[in-house]
């Protein structure tokens, strides 16, 4: 990527109260800039991903996330979105300490994932799931995926000893929380990438509502809630609204649609 090309990127942050949103330049300035925000298990694991300048997303929406506002953002594919929802939804569990690790007691009931990370396809969730491994590699949270097309017990295997963060698509996630091997009642931040596929799939009304709605999720005010997607056509952004308070909405560089 030519990384001299960001600077040009524009961004329009809108929504209530979304004067004075700082945006940031680099990793050293976010770090300076919010440095009771980024816990430094976070910098060493952005270092180490060989980041050195944030993308144009990440610059516009990481600041928005560690403000605790929920997001509805829309940037173009492989401009890095992954990262920018990781890092506030990381920053926020180190900081308040939340996320329990491995579990060394055999677990009993099911188990509450802190944050959910929602996705359209088995392939999307792999890739978070890579993702979220190396943005947690300084820190003892366990990242667990949860998608269909593979048989269930490896992954409540997986699940039983323990999951700080759950990457899932909506199917078998579904299967889980209706089962009470995953419970959502513990939520404090949920994020659904790929907004636009998620909110439009045939799953919507299947899975994707009764999830959010129907399991005792926290509501919308007491959880934060961001949404990561290329497009986000009118109809998509009405439906969104229904699980966003008081969203920002960030649209970097041209807006699909
Ligand atoms: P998107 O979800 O917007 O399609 P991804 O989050 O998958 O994009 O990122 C695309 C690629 O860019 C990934 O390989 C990722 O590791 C890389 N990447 C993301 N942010 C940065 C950065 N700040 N510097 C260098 N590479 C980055
Ligand atoms: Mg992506």
């Amino acid at each position: 990527a030519d990384f001299s090309l960001y600077d040009a990127v524009e961004c329009n942050i809108t929504g209530p109260k979304s004067e004075g949103v700082p945006v940031v330049s680099s990793f050293d300035q976010l770090f300076a800039d919010f440095a009771d925000s980024i816990p430094p298990e976070l910098r060493e694991s952005i270092r180490r991903c060989g980041f050195v300048r944030p993308t144009p997303v990440q610059k516009f929406a990481i600041p928005v996330g560690l403000a605790g506002r929920d997001i509805m953002c829309c940037a173009q594919t492989g401009s890095g979105k992954t990262a920018a929802f990781l890092v506030p939804m990381l920053a926020s569990m180190i900081k308040w300490g939340r996320g329990t690790g491995a579990l060394t007691v055999p677990y009993e009931g099911p188990c509450k994932p802190d944050t959910l990370i929602l996705c359209p396809t088995r392939e999307l969730c792999l890739q978070i799931f890579e993702d979220a491994l190396r943005f947690c590699s300084q820190t003892n949270f366990r990242v667990v995926r949860v998608y269909g097309q593979e048989s269930v017990k490896n992954q409540i295997f997986e699940i039983a000893k323990g999951a700080d963060v759950c990457v899932a698509t909506p199917g078998r996630l579904w299967d889980f929380v209706s089962s009470g091997i995953v419970s959502l009642t513990e939520l404090n931040c949920l994020v659904f990438d790929e907004a636009d596929r998620m909110l439009e799939m045939g799953d919507m009304d299947k899975c994707v509502r009764p999830l959010v709605e129907n399991f005792g999720m926290p509501c919308k005010e007491n959880r934060q809630t961001m949404m990561f997607s290329a497009t986000f056509p009118d109809a998509i952004q009405k439906l969104a609204g229904d699980f966003l308070y008081e969203h920002l909405f960030v649209a970097v560089g041209a807006i699909g649609s």
